[in-house]
């Protein structure tokens, strides 16, 4: 591939520079945003890239500009040696940060061994304080494991941790509050997502969104007002806050009330290595065909570019012509 192949440039004029990649499609619960309760129809393991054919995508992509890299899946901590495949993009030069996307559950078992690899960001998903709420959401057990997980994660040397709670009307109100004092207390960044489309279920609603503004007076009535964090990062999805006394930080995250389209600097790599340019894209990109076809990473890059080229102005989840995706987010990587 030539030295100076092209960045990664869309008809919009975005410059993507931040590549996700889910690790496995599997998971150890069953969030009713992202999975069916039942009858999951899990790739074989076969299908998955490998780490090595997963680092040949990512080295070929920093030639194209991508400077940082998202651990997702799934969930990623239900791949064995996850920590190996962290070793491995940290050896790759022009890569500046690598992060994990997580549930939290195993995460007290494996943080140590994460952050020994080099891993030193993380955002956490969890969307409810309250046991009873958790369950519901989750159709599983597991708050205690999952808070575990935080402070261990704290312990061995994770600072700026993220907790990333979905937000859904008439199921997570009542667990703002707690959320505002959890991030003040124990010196976390709580990031609310707006529910979006991407349930296997096809439960999403207009209606089940619980919109950012409506939560952020909720904690400014019940706990304190919070004022603008500087945005450090312009493509950054989340609008960040901090309470105006300074202690505890908020996110909003509401990519359907508030799109922030305009600013996307992300593609995905699937689990069995397909690449799409937008979580609601309806096409993929089938990078696993020229890895495992003894295609050349000129073809790999041409791939991206050709995916990065169709890619859309916005996901217009509003618009009448929107369709929903038909992979749901555990399949598509978060
Ligand atoms: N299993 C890991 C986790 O939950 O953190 C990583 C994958 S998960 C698909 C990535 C993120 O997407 C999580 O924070 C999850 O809450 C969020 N997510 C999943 N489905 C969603 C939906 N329909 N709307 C908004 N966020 C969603
Ligand atoms: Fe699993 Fe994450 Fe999806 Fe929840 S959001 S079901 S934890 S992949």
């Amino acid at each position: 591939m030539p030295e100076n192949a092209s960045e990664l440039i869309d008809s919009f004029g975005r410059r993507h520079t931040n590549l996700r990649v889910a690790v496995t499609d599997r998971c150890n619960i069953r969030c009713f945003y992202c999975m069916p309760a039942e009858n999951v129809l899990f790739k074989a393991r076969d299908e998955l890239l490998t780490f090595e054919e997963i680092t040949r995508f990512v080295r070929v992509a920093v030639k194209l500009g991508v400077n940082k890299i998202r651990l997702t899946g799934g969930e990623p901590l239900v791949r064995q040696n996850v920590p190996e495949l962290v070793r491995q993009l940290r050896a790759i030069d022009g890569i500046e940060d690598i992060a994990l996307t997580t549930n939290g559950m195993l995460l007290a078992d494996h943080a140590q061994a994460l952050y020994d690899a080099g891993l030193h960001r993380l955002n956490i998903s969890l969307d409810a304080l309250s046991k009873e709420t958790f369950e519901r959401i989750t159709r599983r057990q597991g708050l205690d494991q999952v808070l575990e997980g935080i402070f261990t994660a704290q312990r061995v040397g994770f600072s700026n941790i993220k907790l990333n709670a979905v937000a859904m009307a008439g199921i997570t109100e009542d667990e703002v509050l707690p959320f505002g004092h959890f991030a003040r207390q124990h010196d976390l960044e709580v990031r609310f997502i707006e529910f979006m489309p991407l349930d296997a279920d096809d439960a999403w609603q207009r209606d089940r969104v619980l919109p950012g503004e409506q939560i952020r007076s909720l904690l400014e009535e019940g706990i304190a007002p919070l004022t603008p964090a500087p945005r450090l990062d312009p493509s950054q999805p989340a609008t960040d806050y901090v309470f105006a006394d300074g202690r505890g930080k908020i996110g909003f995250i509401n990519p359907v009330t508030q799109p922030f389209c305009q600013d996307c600097n992300r593609l995905r790599l699937t689990a069995e290595g397909q690449v799409r340019n937008c979580l609601f894209s309806t096409e993929e990109w089938d990078a696993r065909a020229i890895i495992r076809g003894g295609g050349t990473d000129q073809q790999l890059a041409q791939l991206m570019q050709e995916s990065i080229t169709a890619k859309k102005a916005g996901h217009g989840i509003d618009s009448d012509e929107f369709i929903k995706p038909q992979r749901a987010m555990y399949q598509i990587g978060g």
